[in-house]
This record gives structure tokens, sequence and C-alpha cells, in this order.
């Protein structure tokens, strides 16, 4: 294996081909992903072919904005792949996790229960009370629903939590499965930007992720 290097964005080192995230629970793989050693820690390795923030991040080499003390909302958490990544990430913060499949979700609880940085909630992201009495604000805004109306939940939560910045994972066919992919993600753009919203980046996840787009949005106060 190639010799491993820091990267811009914490926790997370390269060795110029795949990407590392350092282990917040040590000896604990949650997908089967093979752990490598560096500076005596260990770091899971964060499969571009099963988590589109790390395809975003090989594609792009950079982290979308993540900071490790953010405190982050997740919408569609499922059984935790990704979030196991963004908590090696943000070990000094804590994700607000919702997920609306209770299958998922077991498998979630089961997966993250000893990351002390996650707050598993099962429930509809479309609940506009679902994070009432727990976050009235929050720096980054974590989206991957596969759903028709992702782009205003995504939105909505944007403006509700005054989020810094934010990631939409767009699932065009999920939005149109007749139109063309590139033609949802201009629709969507115009969308974040009618409701004064600035699209940092747009990246097409086509070469690990088919008919998706990474949305990098930045909040309204910066
Ligand atoms: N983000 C996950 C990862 O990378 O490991 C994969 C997410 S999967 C593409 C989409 C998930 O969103 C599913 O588990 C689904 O149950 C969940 N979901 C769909 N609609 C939702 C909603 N309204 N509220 C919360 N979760 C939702």
């Amino acid at each position: 294996m190639a010799e491993l290097e820091k990267t811009g964005c914490p926790n997370l080192v390269t060795d110029g081909y795949d990407l590392y995230t350092r282990s917040f629970v040590p000896g604990h793989s949650i997908y089967g992903e093979r752990t490598v050693e560096f500076e005596g820690r260990e770091y899971r390795r964060w499969d571009p072919r099963r988590s589109k923030m790390a395809a975003y991040m090989l594609l792009t080499g950079g982290c979308g904005g993540l900071a490790a003390g953010d405190l982050v909302i997740y919408l569609g958490a499922s059984t935790g792949t990704t979030l196991s990544h963004i908590s090696d990430i943000v070990t000094e913060g804590e994700i607000y996790a919702v997920e609306v499949s209770k299958r998922p979700f077991r498998d979630l609880m089961d997966n993250c229960s000893d990351r002390a940085n996650i707050i598993p909630i099962l429930g509809d992201a479309r609940d506009s009370m679902i994070l009432d009495g727990m976050v009235s604000r929050a720096d980054y805004l974590y989206v991957d629903i596969a759903q028709r109306d992702q782009v205003p939940i995504f939105v909505d939560y944007m403006e509700r939590f005054s989020c810094r910045e934010g990631m939409l994972m767009l699932k065009c066919r999920s939005i149109d499965v007749a139109e063309r992919p590139s033609s949802v993600a201009k629709v969507a753009r115009r969308y974040i930007e009618e409701r004064n919203l600035a699209v940092a980046s747009e990246t097409d996840l086509d070469r690990y992720e088919k008919d998706h787009f990474a949305f990098h949005v930045k909040g309204r106060d910066l």
C-alpha cells in the first residue's frame, strides 16, 4: 500500500487512491471495511461505492466544509455507513441522525451505539417537530433521503436551523425517473439559488453512484 498522508479534512487520510477516517471506536468495523494504522491510530477505509460523501471527497479533493467541532443534522442515516465515517470526522461535535425506516434504524443502533457523538432519532424528516427540544441551530446539514421532495426538505432545514453549510446528495431518479439527471440537477440548483442559498459546488457522482449529484451549499449568513 502507498504511504498514507493527511488531507485538509480533520481525521481523514489518504494513500492517494482511497480515503480512511480515524476510528472513533477502534476495533469496531461497521460494514466489513479494511483498517490500517497511521501514526499509531486505527483508520477505516471509506468506500466511495457505499458512501456518496466519500465519492464526493475523492472526486473534489475537498471535505465539503465539515469541521471537527460541527453540530451536524443528518437526514436519511439508514444503517449508519456514511454516518459512522462522519462520526469519525466530527470528533468534537455531535450528529443528530434521523432515519424513518425501522429496519435500517435497528442496524444503525447496533452499528453506532458506542459512538458517543451520534444521537439516533427514529422519525420522518418531514415532521417539523422531529428535532424540537434537541436542536435549534446547526453548523452542518447532510441530506440523503432519496425522496421526491428532497430539495425543498434540504432548503427548509438549511433555513430553519440557520446552517452554516450543507450537503445535498441528490438522487435524480427519485424526482423524475424519465428526465435526464443533468436536467433534474439544473432545476434543483435553481430552486436552491432562488431561496437565496449559494451553491459552492455541484458534483456529478456518476463515476461511483449513477444519477446522483452532490450539492455543497453555503448558508445565508455567509
Ligand atoms: N445516507 C446513507 C448512507 O450513505 O449510509 C444512505 C441513505 S439511503 C440512500 C436513504 C435513506 O433515507 C433510507 O434509509 C430511507 O429510509 C431514509 N429516508 C427516506 N425518507 C426519509 C424521511 N422522510 N425521513 C427520514 N429518513 C428518510
